[in-house]
């Protein structure tokens, strides 16, 4: 295992509720509840790409500077493919219009204290009002 320097998430379990709305924004399957907590399971399924942070409504999660295994996309590959197969993935809907991620694309944004998912085509009513 090469071991490199580079964004990893790190997750503040005093903060974490273990609501779970971390979990299916990581398209590597590297977050999971254990105990209560949000924890990476496996710090090679992770990316560092942050679609996570966004979602938590507690501010558990940052990422940050480390020296961690290199990301193994081949690994977080395997893992999103057995949790299609387990029908273990949860599609998410844009707040605003219902339109899912199959759909069309989302992203996570913060509105009025809450943690939320919005569409492409949702996004610019939402920015320009
Ligand atoms: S979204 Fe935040 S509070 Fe919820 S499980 Fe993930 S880290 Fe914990």
């Amino acid at each position: 295992m090469t071991i490199v320097t580079r964004s990893i998430v790190h997750i503040d379990e005093a903060k974490c509720t273990g609501c779970g709305l971390c979990v299916m924004p990581c398209a590597e399957g590297a977050i999971e509840i254990v105990d209560g907590k949000a924890k990476v399971v496996k710090e090679e399924l992770c990316d560092g790409a942050s679609f996570c942070l966004a979602v938590c409504p507690e501010g558990a999660l940052t990422v940050e500077q480390r020296e961690a295994p290199a990301f193994d996309e081949n690994a977080a590959a395997d893992k999103m493919a057995e949790r299609l197969a387990a029908g273990a993935v949860m599609t998410q809907t844009c707040f605003s219009c219902g339109a899912n991620e199959m759909d069309r694309p989302l992203l996570p944004v913060r509105t009025k204290g809450e943690s939320a998912w919005v569409c492409v085509k949702c996004l610019p009513a939402l920015i320009h009002g």
